[in-house]
């Protein structure tokens, strides 16, 4: 079996998980009748501080709900250049609701309210109109960087005071929860609709769930609906979500660890450069020096070793840690991308 870093939604279900799923009770949930979605969505609206929570097949797909709660075609949404949201949904917001997104710069992904503050179209005929601001937390293109809650304070009382609405995509939202100690229900409060994965780091095979207001989350149903999202007996897929919920956020800070790990072992390498430098949570993104050939070529002689890690650009990779990779994995990779740089180096020398 390769040693896979490639993502964070890798990971197979545990013993234990399975057990969950197979013990589920279920209902037809287009019905509203199944009663394992019923106590996924209460818990994960009670962790987040809101009304309530819908569970939605995918992150996409939550996000997607989010932007039709928020906006009506001809509106526009602010959102940091690198985002999920932007980059990679096909643009279902312009696709599927004829709404427009515009890119702000961040640094590795983390935006200040300063450079959000000129982004609002002036109310005139000619321009579609700001309606939202998202934010995401931790940023996975900024290589799992969390961005301050001071910044998401200012940011979000300032597109408030604006009459902007606000929705946090926090995929990794729990990892910013571990890695700072500030709660999930703080860094919730701040926006209206807050979206997560059970699918990333929490270790569940499937799902996300969108938390806001009760009537907003009602006006959720029939977008999800719409969107192909209605399912039956879902309480099969929400069992290995709340069973994530229950026994895997804690122990994000071992992928957290084992990611710090990692990069000492990286930052030790010639040829390879950490980009940003300090990766906070459970992602490492680093550079590769064009004597070690493109970044695909780099993780391809990484691969014929058992090391899968995914290239993300002509001289960029990503690692991510998770629920099933051990500290010793960790040092078996540290090795194997030992072994690759200075048999690259030999052979140019
Ligand atoms: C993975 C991810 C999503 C989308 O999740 P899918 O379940 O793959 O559709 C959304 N936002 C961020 C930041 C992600 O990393």
């Amino acid at each position: 079996m390769p040693i896979d870093f490639r993502s964070d939604t890798v990971t197979c279900p545990t013993p234990a998980m399975r057990e969950a799923i197979a013990d589920a009770l279920v209902g037809d949930d287009v019905f509203d009748e199944d009663p394992t979605m019923q106590a996924l969505q209460r818990r994960t609206a009670s962790l987040l501080g809101k009304d309530d929570a819908i569970f939605v097949p995918s992150g996409t797909m939550s996000n997607q709900v989010a932007v039709r709660l928020h906006c009506r075609p001809g509106d526009e949404f602010l959102c940091e250049a690198g985002s999920h949201i932007l980059n990679y949904e096909q643009s279902a917001h312009v696709q599927l609701s004829g709404v427009t997104a515009r890119p702000v710069t961040g640094d590795f992904g983390v935006l200040k309210v300063e450079d959000l503050q000129d982004q609002i179209r002036p109310a005139n005929e000619h321009f579609v109109r700001t309606r939202m601001v998202t934010l995401e937390n931790t940023h996975n293109r900024g290589a799992g960087r969390i961005q301050p809650i001071e910044s998401v304070q200012a940011i979000c009382r300032w597109a408030h005071a604006n009459r902007l609405t606000t929705h946090l995509d926090g995929a990794r939202l729990f990892n910013a929860v571990v890695a700072t100690g500030i709660k999930a229900a703080e860094w919730a409060s701040h926006f209206d609709t807050v979206s997560v994965c059970f699918s990333k780091g929490l270790g569940a095979p499937v799902g996300s769930a969108l938390a806001g207001p009760g009537d907003w989350i009602r006006e959720a149903r029939r977008h999800r609906k719409v969107l192909g999202g209605g399912m039956r007996q879902a309480g099969i897929i929400a069992a290995g979500a709340l069973y994530a919920l229950e026994h895997h956020v804690d122990r994000l800070a071992d992928d957290h660890k084992n990611a710090s790990d990692l990069a000492d072992a990286i930052r030790a390498l010639d040829g390879l450069t950490l980009t940003p430098p300090d990766p906070q949570t459970n992602m490492v993104i680093f550079e590769v020096a064009p004597e070690l050939g493109a970044a695909a070529q780099f993780t391809e002689r990484l691969a014929r070793r058992g090391l899968l890690m995914l290239p993300i650009s002509a001289t960029r990779v990503r690692a991510v840690t998770h629920l099933d990779l051990s500290a010793a994995q960790v040092r078996q990779a540290s090795e194997i991308l030992q072994e690759v740089v200075r048999a690259q180096f030999a052979s140019k020398a």
